[in-house]
């Protein structure tokens, strides 16, 4: 299974948390839309056309500032180019973007699932976090989603915000829960290198939340939502049965993905020899100084520039990647028992032997049982996942096994 992430840079305003890679100017979108039009057109033929792609990912920035005729010609690049035999289309959308009459346009131009940015319902809270919408727009959005065609969407929460209490917490989710969505993706807020609120904080402005405090609002959020029959599916993702996300799957699950726009990110693990080798004479100097016998996976990414990428956009050919490298056997094992840990799937001693080539050893298998003895792990076969208990310390646990 693969999948297509593509990143479309433009927001409203920066949001105060936010690290990804965006532009607030708004004057050279359809000049974007050309160039990653282009971008599609230039891998036509490549080796990565070839696998079938189940799941199409727009994500930004906010996609739902492009319209839907220019979301709709990307999409059918795509479908010219790519083997697509899609389980899900996605778009990423903020409530200031929503209206019943886009949210039906992005239906006929194939998109499935929706994932809202709601994030808050409370005006203090999106006003520190400086997002674009306020609370009356994000249940107008919400209403608008409840009322369309579509059934499958997801809805964004960040909780931890400094200041933020267990009470207005619950407000929030009591909120979101008269809307029934399928899904709710919850993160806990954190300070990323170069945003406003690092610089909040490094100024003393702004004292970020207690861990323990963040955690207790982790458990509080979870058990409210598992009792209200959504499944914690992964550690930040709960999911009424059969809505579970399948884009992410990939992801978790080392599926290939090929990241289009400036600032995606791409991975591809060639599933034979021949494969990688056509892999790495895909371009001159593209995996320059990579032996083969090192390259397990590659990953790689565009630049983060959105005036370089419209104005290359003829060179497409020639590669625009910024950043490759090759990701060795021992580190995809690692990531694996990492990755597992965060879903309830959890990872498979089976599947690390066979398909990672690794085995744990007796330091490893010792800390597991204790792990297990403790309650923090629970083993099923050769699988193991963390319990509810491990999940508060899902990220201490990886470390501690991979230690
Ligand atoms: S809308 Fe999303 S991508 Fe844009 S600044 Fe806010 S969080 Fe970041």
């Amino acid at each position: 299974m693969s999948g297509i992430y593509v990143h479309i840079p433009f927001c409203k305003q920066a949001c105060s948390y936010c690290d990804f890679y965006f532009v607030t100017k708004s004057d050279q979108k359809e000049n974007f839309v050309l160039a990653l039009i282009a971008e599609i057109a230039a891998l036509e033929g490549q080796v990565f056309t070839k696998e079938v792609v189940r799941s199409v990912y727009f994500g930004g920035g906010t996609p739902s500032l492009l319209s839907a005729d220019q979301l709709g010609r990307i999409i059918s690049e795509l479908e010219r180019v790519f083997s697509l035999e899609l389980d899900e289309l996605t778009i990423e959308m903020n409530p200031d973007n929503v209206t019943s009459d886009y949210l039906e346009a992005l239906k006929d131009v194939g998109f499935d699932r929706i994932s809202m940015g709601v994030q808050s319902f409370s005006e203090k809270s999106l006003i520190f976090m400086n997002r674009a919408h306020d609370r009356t727009q994000a249940l107008q959005a919400l209403q608008d989603i409840v009322t369309s065609s579509f059934e499958n969407y997801t809805v964004d929460l960040i909780y931890g915000q400094p200041d933020q209490t267990s009470t207005e917490l619950q407000e929030d989710i009591d909120q979101l829960m008269v809307f029934n969505p399928p899904h709710i993706s919850a993160y806990a807020l954190t300070i990323e290198h170069n945003t406003r609120l690092a610089k909040q904080v490094e100024l003393g402005r702004i004292k970020p939340a207690d861990d323990d405090e963040v955690a207790d609002q982790m458990d509080l959020l979870a058990t409210f939502l598992v009792n209200y029959g959504l499944e914690r599916y992964e550690v930040s993702s709960f999911a009424k049965a059969g809505f579970q996300a399948k884009h992410n799957q990939i992801y978790w699950s080392h599926g290939n993905y090929l990241g289009l726009g400036p600032g995606s990110h791409s991975f591809w693990w060639p599933k034979s020899p021949i494969e990688k080798e056509k892999l790495m004479g895909y371009d001159v100097g593209f995996f320059r100084g990579l032996s083969s016998e090192q390259a397990t996976a590659l990953r790689w990414s565009n630049p983060k520039d959105l005036m370089g990428y419209i104005h290359k956009k003829n060179e497409y050919q020639q590669r625009l990647y910024s950043l490759v490298e090759s990701t060795s056997e021992l580190s995809l094992a690692e990531e694996y028992i990492w990755l597992g840990l965060r879903t309830s799937r959890g990872f498979d001693r089976g599947v690390l032997s066979e398909r990672y080539n690794y085995e744990c050893n007796a330091k490893q298998q010792n800390r597991l049982e204790n792990l297990v003895n403790d309650g923090k792990i629970s083993q099923d076969g050769e699988c193991f996942s963390l319990t509810r208990e491990g999940i508060r310390l899902a990220d201490y646990i990886a470390l501690d096994l991979l230690s």
